[in-house]
């Protein structure tokens, strides 16, 4: 029985810590990630699409147009998105391509530029809430609202930060791609950094947003148009926790959707980080996705078995 399954990389894996954000450190860690991973496709009848984050890299490549604003042009937020689903789908497709030949599986790796249709009244376009970027002074960012249009708030008292619209994903435009790659036996990687967000126009033209879509409810959102099986979401921890960062804090070895409501109504999980996280897990089992865990790459291969991560059930 062929079985889908569909493995989000966090952003944050590829940069560990400060001292650990170059290039090739992202590479290493891509690896790290990879050879989690690979084992699983030892069963041939396993399809698999990897998608990964993009939060961080898109920060430096903001900061570097910041710096360079002098001499170079702005990079509009979309071709931002489009520029890290290439890097990153490269360093993932090499470190898969690499892995792949030391397990002796022929199976080869492709990534998949992915377009994300969002409304283009989604309510998140009059209300930015995403913060990017770095952190400016109060008269650059003063600046850049006049001259490039952007929004800004002032973020805790750590400075000004450009604030995007992170609306909801509607459909991935690439879904038919990234089903033919499947079905011809590729692993596939895509919907990177939540895909790159486009809007229609009446006339059915598409541009794209300035706006990034959050991973994790992109991927659930491959993954229920993919009538995909197991939907595994990776990041930093290995649990989900509740009373998390307090001194009652209580990892969660399982739990329904049913509970992970009740637990989302009572803020155990933050918003932009865990919450996205959980959210995109509800939507993909109540879409008929039979299997859900969210944890670290070290933990996958025992999760999917049942001793491991999170495992969240309908
Ligand atoms: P990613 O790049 O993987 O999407 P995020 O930073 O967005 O990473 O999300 C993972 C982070 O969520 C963890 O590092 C942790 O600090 C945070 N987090 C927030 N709430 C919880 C919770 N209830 N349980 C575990 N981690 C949580
Ligand atoms: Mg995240």
């Amino acid at each position: 029985m062929k079985k889908t399954v569909i493995v989000a990389l966090g952003g944050n894996l590829f940069v560990s810590d400060e001292t650990h954000q170059s290039v090739p450190d992202q590479y290493r860690a891509a690896e790290r990630a990879c050879a989690h991973i690979v084992p699983l496709l030892r069963d041939p009848e396993l399809r698999l699409v990897v998608t990964h984050g993009n939060g961080p890299q898109v920060g430096f490549i903001l900061r570097r147009s910041e710096l360079a604003a002098l001499e170079l042009h702005q990079v509009p937020l979309d071709a931002c998105v489009a520029d890290t689903q290439g890097a990153l789908g490269y360093q993932i497709e090499r470190a898969l391509r690499n892995e792949l030949r030391r397990h002796r599986l022929a199976r080869s790796p492709a990534a998949v530029v992915t377009l994300v249709l969002v409304d283009r009244d989604d309510p998140a376009f009059s209300h930015p809430t995403k913060p990017i970027g770095a952190f400016l002074s109060k008269e650059r960012a003063e600046e850049h609202r006049q001259k490039d249009g952007w929004d800004v708030v002032e973020d805790a008292g750590r400075g000004w930060r450009r604030v995007v619209a992170s609306p909801t994903p509607k459909a991935i435009l690439d879904l038919e791609a990234v089903r033919s790659l499947l079905d011809a036996g590729f692993v596939v990687v895509a919907a990177g950094g939540g895909g790159i967000a486009v809007v229609e126009d009446p006339s059915g033209d598409i541009f794209g947003a300035s706006a990034v879509v959050d991973k994790d409810l992109a991927s659930s959102l491959l993954a229920r148009q993919l009538g995909a099986d197991v939907l595994v979401i990776t990041t930093d921890v290995e649990k989900v926790c509740i009373d998390y960062g307090k001194p009652g804090q209580k990892a969660l070895d399982a739990m329904t959707v049913a509970e992970a409501k009740r637990y989302m109504a009572e803020g155990h999980f933050k918003p932009g980080s865990m919450l996205p996280k959980v959210q995109a897990i509800i939507e993909f089992l109540g879409g008929g996705g039979k299997q859900a865990i969210i944890t670290d790459p070290e933990h996958i291969a025992a999760a999917l078995e049942g001793s491991g991560g999170t495992r969240v059930t309908p």
